[in-house]
């Protein structure tokens, strides 16, 4: 690596303006005790900080540059709808595309509507449910995250729980009363609680395949089961296929594990690195969405006309591209087997949770299913691996409680570095 003199020079000045210098906790690498480097810019799977150090991206935005930066055709994309005008607050043909692309490719989604952000789309999906079942309790799961509305902030993973804050202040306690945390992965569980307050829950909502508390995928039949148990009691099941979608494959985590929820909450990839969200589902639920129903919600900004474009880009992109998610499993599976190598040969205790393009590599020798397993890790060890990894240009999420998500930019010579990278770092 270079030096890295501007990065810390403009990093200071935004620590003077901003909350930690960032605007979204995470980014600050407080938890690793580093100055994050300020990007400059990207291209395909690799990025540049300002003083020309250049790193394999392994962030990829937290999930939406599945494409890798700066993609020509999703970049000309956005130039050409910039040039018609950025905003209008009024429909445009383009966020019909994009509502046909997305309920194409995931059917449960019979109506929807976009809004400007994972949070946005969780929180709205919630309030549909409830005005639809008339009833107050939502479920969520220890360590699954859904954006920072204030009921859903619960023992919410990511950055909350790199931070060491599950629960924000500032909320008051009315408002999380009605959000009640269970074990992921603990059908019993659920099903206690679903005896005791069944009639009175909502929905449940979950990230289908978590990657919140590092990535932990669902056991056998866990997800068939909260399907079947939610329909008993005519609670809505809510996937938050934020990270999910259009990742584990084109019709999300759904398709993989052959379940349809009630509503489905998006975001990411389906703005191509613009800020875009949609939530939606059987059509009776979303029929009560304002103007139609008594459920308001709103956005000026919603299916803005430049990151609709984006959009449907990388969607059609990904959509034509034949190899697409069995390339980037065979990525997934190549870094996979470094990593365990190297644990091997340098007897470091690993535990690696993949599923395609998405892995954690959690430092402990333990399996990791749960909120609880994942807290188990050795943070120590993933800073100082975090660290060396960043030296050798290396540009993976600064927590153990994030993913690594691969994209489809990234080359046989990226991942011959990483591998070298790997083999490095675990010995050191
Ligand atoms: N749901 C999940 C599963 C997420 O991972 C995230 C963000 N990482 C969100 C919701 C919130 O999305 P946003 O940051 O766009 O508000």
């Amino acid at each position: 690596m270079n030096n890295f003199f501007k990065s810390k020079e403009v990093f200071d000045k935004s620590c003077k303006l901003m909350p930690g210098g960032v605007n979204s906790p995470v980014r600050a690498y407080r938890s690793v005790g580093l100055v994050p480097p300020v990007v400059k810019k990207g291209k395909g799977s690799r990025i540049f900080d300002l003083d020309g150090n250049e790193y394999i991206d392994y962030v990829c935005s937290w999930g939406p540059m599945i494409l890798g930066h700066a993609h020509p055709q999703v970049i000309g994309a956005i130039k050409a709808a910039a040039e018609n005008g950025t905003s209008f607050g009024a429909p445009t043909e383009n966020e019909l595309l994009l509502a046909e692309l997305i309920s194409d490719a995931i059917p449960s989604m019979e109506m929807l509507r976009l809004v400007s952000s994972g949070t946005e789309a969780a929180m709205s999906a919630i309030r549909a449910a409830r005005g639809y079942t008339g009833r107050d309790l939502v479920v969520k799961f220890e360590g699954c995250y859904h954006g920072h509305s204030d009921g859903l902030l619960v023992k919410a993973g990511s950055g909350a729980l790199t931070a060491g804050v599950p629960d924000s202040a500032g909320i008051p306690a009315d408002y999380s009363k009605n959000t009640i945390v269970a074990e992921y992965n603990n059908i019993e569980g659920l099903e206690q609680l679903f005896k005791n307050a069944g009639n009175n829950i909502a929905a449940v909502i979950i990230e289908p395949v978590a990657a919140n508390m590092g990535l932990v995928l669902p056991e056998t039949d866990f997800l068939k089961e909260l399907r079947s148990l939610t329909g008993r009691y005519g609670s809505l099941l809510i996937f938050d296929e934020v990270i999910t979608g259009f990742r584990m494959a084109y019709g999300g985590a759904q398709e993989l594990f052959g379940i349809k929820p009630d509503l489905t909450v998006l975001g990411k990839i389906i703005g191509g690195g613009m800020p875009v969200g949609a939530y939606g589902g059987r059509r009776e639920i979303m029929e009560k969405v304002a103007p139609l129903g008594p459920v308001y919600q709103a956005g000026t900004l919603s299916g803005n006309p430049v990151a609709v474009a984006a959009g449907i880009s990388t969607l059609s992109i990904i959509k034509n591209t034949e190899d697409f998610y069995r390339r980037l499993d065979q990525l997934g599976q190549s870094l996979q087997e470094a990593y365990e190598q190297a644990a091997s040969s340098c007897g470091i205790d690993i535990t690696i949770n993949r599923l395609g393009s998405l892995m954690s590599v959690f430092f402990t020798g333990q399996r990791v299913a749960d909120y609880d397993t994942a807290l188990k890790s050795d943070l120590n060890r993933f800073k100082k691996y975090f660290s060396l990894m960043l030296e050798e240009g290396i540009y993976i999420a600064p927590s153990q409680f994030e993913a690594l998500f691969i994209s489809y930019s990234h080359t046989e010579a990226d991942m011959e570095k990483t591998r070298a990278a790997i083999k490095k770092v675990f010995s050191r």
